[in-house]
């Protein structure tokens, strides 16, 4: 890895081993050195000078990838990768496979993953059967796939998967898309998959502005054939994007743990409304859905609201609702079914919104 000056490193003082994922949040993947900026620069380059490691961004990356892929494979505890968008970083799993593969993916799980697989399997491409998530008796039995991709949550339904011991039953490739959870909730290299995924264009990036994808594997080999699909297929973050997402991964800690706390107790008061029928919440993250009977209610009481948005996506600092059943893919989500993504708004002006919506 050559760095943007000779001598520069990427967080090469944080011992990985002794700080905690809050202090790695912050301190990973900086550039260190006597007269290195402490951010690490958008380098703005398809090209470099020849004669060194680097010559041409798309094959072998740019330092502002490299500082955070630095600083996500701290958090996750693997070799990092970045991309394009989050759903690039599922055309590059599937680009290491073999032709006819088996792959699993949950029934209910983002809906842009589970279209990319059934086109795959409507092509030939590969062999692609549905399980439900919290079904780990069927995943098991399904322990010889060439592929498990799970999500835990999911989403839009917040089911919890039990990675660990499918990954320990698994003879193939086991990845997680962890954007719900985070690696401040959820290490699954740690309980035993081979990757990691994370829509960075949610909670990492945290704003709203980007779209950026990253794979963390455990094993070197594994990640350096995910970085050549990275080049083959062309899937490559943009400058700004890999910057920005590397600044919004300073303050993850923070705004995970605040809109955390917010999430819970609206969770409990949605829990005792009257109007709702359902309210699913893992017991921590940002991310609630609730159900209301029918599209028509829910699609009301969207339509009501004030200061929360209607508008897809999650994960950013302001409060989103989306009635998940809408989309083509999600249409088997029960209709009445509401996935609010939890902002860093005061929780008090949140309830107030909601409590008026409801009515
Ligand atoms: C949004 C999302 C994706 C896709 O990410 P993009 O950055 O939009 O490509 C994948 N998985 C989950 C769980 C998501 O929420």
């Amino acid at each position: 890895m050559t760095g943007p000056s000779e001598g520069t490193v990427y967080g090469g003082g944080v011992d990985t081993n002794d700080w905690s994922p809050r202090t790695l949040a912050v301190a990973a993947g900086r550039p260190e050195g006597p007269g290195e900026p402490l951010n690490v620069p958008i380098v703005a380059a398809s090209t470099f000078d020849a004669g060194a490691d680097r010559a041409y961004s798309r094959q072998d990356g740019t330092p502002t990838w490299e500082a955070l892929e630095a600083a996500i494979g701290a958090l996750e505890g693997g070799h990092a990768t970045a991309f394009a968008s989050g759903i690039a970083t599922l055309s590059a799993v599937v680009d290491t496979l073999p032709v006819g593969a088996k792959v699993c993916v949950p029934t209910f799980s983002y809906a842009g993953s589970r279209g990319l697989l059934a086109h795959a399997h409507g092509t030939g491409r590969l062999v692609v059967t549905e399980i439900e998530p919290e079904d780990t008796a069927a995943w098991v039995a399904a322990a010889d796939a060439d592929l498990l991709w799970l999500e835990s949550p999911t989403n839009p339904t917040l089911d919890v998967i039990d990675i660990e011991t499918i990954a320990a039953a698994a003879n193939g490739l086991v990845a997680v898309d962890n954007t719900f959870a985070t690696p401040l909730g959820q290490r699954p290299l740690e309980l035993g998959a081979d990757i990691v995924v994370h829509s960075a264009t949610k909670l990492i990036g945290g704003h709203s502005d980007l779209l950026l994808g990253l794979t963390i594997a455990a094993d070197e080999s594994v990640a350096k054939g995910l970085r050549d699909a990275r080049t083959r297929l062309g899937a490559t973050p943009g400058a700004l994007e890999a910057w920005l997402a590397l600044r919004g991964l300073r303050t993850l800690p923070v705004r995970l743990a605040e809109q955390t706390r917010t999430a819970k107790l609206l969770a409990a008061r949605l829990l005792d409304h009257p109007a709702i029928t359902r309210v699913r919440y893992p017991g921590s993250g940002t991310m609630i859905a609730f159900e209301l009977p029918d599209a028509e209610t829910a699609d009301k009481v969207i339509g009501s609201l004030r200061l929360i948005r209607a508008a897809t996506s999650l994960g950013g600092v302001e409060s989103l609702v989306e009635r998940r059943a809408w989309m083509a893919g999600d249409a088997h989500v029960p209709a009445g079914l509401v996935r609010f993504s939890v902002g860093l708004e005061d929780p008090e002006d949140l309830w107030t919104d909601l409590a008026s919506a409801l009515g």
